[in-house]
């Protein structure tokens, strides 16, 4: 097996599309993922896993907080924005929870304190403890085969 044929295995998975935003010292930042899951209900845990190469590690590590804001069908765009997909610098407006950023119309916003770490290989894994949350009714924007998909 080489990688790109594990990609494609991987890539058959369907998902949602997040965007995990954080903060420190007043700088805003934002990077597109979809592995992202529920991991317990008591405590209320979910995970999230980060390249270690991107620059959002050093920004979760300073923080111990982030927020995941699970997509909309209409929000392919923010995607794109935090996947450095689109090359413009763009204003993206965000509001708050729990004094933490959020996406503005995300579908769910999940505020989160860091509960645990963990190494694995090239990437970083992050247990969430939700300590609040934001939810709206709509639509999930979608993910499968490395194409955004809507539901409807
Ligand atoms: P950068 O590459 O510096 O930032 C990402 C982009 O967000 C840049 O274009 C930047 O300008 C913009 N941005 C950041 N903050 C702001 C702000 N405040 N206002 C406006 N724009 C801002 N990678 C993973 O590690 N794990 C995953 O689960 C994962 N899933 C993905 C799912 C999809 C559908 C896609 C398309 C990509 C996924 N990626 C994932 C890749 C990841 O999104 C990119 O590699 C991303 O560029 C890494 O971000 P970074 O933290 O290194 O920061």
């Amino acid at each position: 097996m080489d990688n790109r044929m594990f990609r494609t295995a991987m890539g058959k998975f369907a998902t949602g599309v997040t965007v995990i935003v954080s903060e420190v010292e007043g700088q805003v930042h934002g990077m597109t993922a979809n592995a992202f899951m529920s991991v317990s209900l008591d405590p209320k845990l979910v995970l999230i896993s980060i390249d270690k190469k991107a620059k959002m590690n050093e920004v979760i590590e300073k923080s111990n907080q982030f927020t995941v804001n699970i997509l909309s069908g209409d929000q392919k765009e923010m995607s794109m924005i935090f996947a450095g997909q689109i090359k413009e610098d763009k204003q993206v407006k965000f509001e708050t929870v729990e004094g933490l950023p959020v996406i503005e119309d995300a579908l769910v916003s999940l505020v989160c304190n860091v509960y645990q770490s963990h190494e694995a290989g090239d990437h970083t894994l992050y247990v969430g403890e939700v300590i609040n949350l934001n939810l709206q009714d709509g639509e999930p924007l979608a993910f499968y085969e490395g194409k955004y998909m809507q539901m409807t």
